[in-house]
């Protein structure tokens, strides 16, 4: 029986890792559920799992937590804050811990699970974007076990050599090949972009997601920070790592080697399939996923990504290219720029604008501890909030 905590459980990774566990209670068991402040869908996941700890980060939504559970005489222990996720993250009787908190948010309760030795299953990955060596040193210093669930990160785990090591030349790796599906504007006329709307952004063709999320791939910036996640994970230099759009997103991603075989794992596009992997590595479970019907299946494309429509995949290049805090600073303003936007206080073109002023204004330095990643975060985020009050002043302007 493994112990669980899930850190973003109300959201839509963590939801699929509760539809995943609650088919197999016999091997799971879930210690800590927490989420940012949604209320209601946490006590609904209290009541149905009944964890040691709930957490919920803001104070007052766990203060109504605390009184819900305990006029329905539930045992569960609320703690609150920060502090309270990196309590559940790194408790001594914890085994594994999913990281599905949304973005920069997600670092610091990871980090503590990762210190602790634990089995990190990593959806989070704003967090090895901000701090990749600083992440991967700590796995390596305190023998944490890290499976990646992003699909892609997961797909080409499952095609790489057992027990891979070093780097991918020592192993006959020639590339990785990450596959993209190209968002719900791939085909829109580049025109339009400037006026599409947060609904239309997050409505992804292929994948039901979070809202950051899906914006992310609907600009791209989210196969950028999965170009870094990959150079962090596989230990690739950026030129490793191709990207291919494939629209079907059934080809989760592949890896080719020297003699010229590519492997790929394939299946419907449903994050409960690396979510299940990931929980059972080296073994195989059920994940609730359907089959794949091969002979339903027409056709499978391949294209390479256009960086005039998607500028974030290549300022995510350039910035690990350039290295040190630059990914952070990435990071940190397309989280803000991505904020606005989904508040619809500038428009979509204008993330990629934003992300690129503070990659060319902030100043980076090498990632030699985590208190300079986080000020560099902190810079970013100032300074692109900054450009988001003149894009939004300049296009009310306009308006009038
Ligand atoms: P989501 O928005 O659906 O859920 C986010 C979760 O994090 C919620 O439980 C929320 O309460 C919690 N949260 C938000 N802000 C927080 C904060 N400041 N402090 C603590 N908790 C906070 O997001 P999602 O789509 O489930 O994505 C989660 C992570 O997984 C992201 O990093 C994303 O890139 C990654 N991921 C998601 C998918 C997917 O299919 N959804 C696929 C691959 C990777
Ligand atoms: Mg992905």
């Amino acid at each position: 029986m493994k112990n669980i905590t899930i850190l973003g459980a109300t959201g839509s990774i963590g939801v699929s890792t509760l539809d995943v566990v609650v088919l197999h209670r016999n091997k799971f068991s879930v210690f800590a559920l927490t989420a940012h402040s949604q209320v209601e869908r946490l006590y609904t996941q209290c009541l149905q799992f009944q964890p040691v700890y709930a957490v919920m980060v803001d104070e007052q939504s766990a203060q109504k937590l605390k009184e819900k559970l305990a006029r329905h005489g539930a045992d569960t222990i609320v703690l609150s804050g920060v502090e309270g996720l990196t309590e559940v993250a790194a408790h001594n009787d914890v085994d594994y811990v999913m990281a599905a908190i949304v973005g920069a948010a997600g670092l610091l309760p990871t980090l503590a699970a990762v210190k602790r030795g634990k089995r990190i299953l990593l959806a989070n990955k704003e967090a090895l974007v901000m701090s990749g060596q600083i992440f991967m040193d700590a796995v390596q210093e305190y023998g944490a076990e890290l499976l990646p669930v992003d699909s892609e990160h997961n797909a080409i785990f499952q095609s790489m050599p057992e027990n891979f090591c070093g780097g991918l030349v020592s192993q006959g790796i020639k590339q990785i090949i990450l596959t993209a599906s190209g968002g719900p504007f791939r085909d829109t006329p580049l025109e339009s972009l400037i006026t599409v709307t947060p609904e239309q952004a997050c409505a992804h063709p292929n994948w039901a997601m979070g809202k950051k999320i899906s914006v992310d791939s609907a600009t791209m910036m989210n196969k950028g920070l999965e170009v870094i996640e990959a150079c962090w994970l596989f230990n690739a230099s950026v030129e490793q790592i191709c990207v291919a759009m494939h629209p079907q997103s059934i080809i989760h991603s592949m890896v080719e080697y020297d003699d010229g075989s590519i492997l790929s794992q394939m299946g419907q596009p449903d994050m409960r399939t690396p979510i299940a992997h990931a929980l059972a590595w080296p073994e195989r479970i059920e994940s609730g996923v359907a089959s794949l019907d091969l002979f339903e299946m027409s056709q499978l494309e391949f294209k390479r990504p256009d960086m005039k429509r998607f500028p974030c995949l290549q300022l995510a290049y350039d910035a690990m290219h350039t290295g040190g805090t630059q990914t952070a600073i990435l990071n940190a303003a397309n989280e803000v720029a991505v904020d606005a936007f989904l508040h619809e206080t500038i428009g979509f073109t204008d993330i990629s604008r934003i992300v690129e002023k503070v990659l060319v204004s902030a100043t980076h330095h090498p990632a030699s501890s985590l208190e300079i990643v986080l000020e560099d975060d902190q810079q970013a985020r100032r300074l692109a909030a900054e450009y988001v009050k003149i894009m939004t002043s300049t296009s009310q302007r306009r308006a009038k």
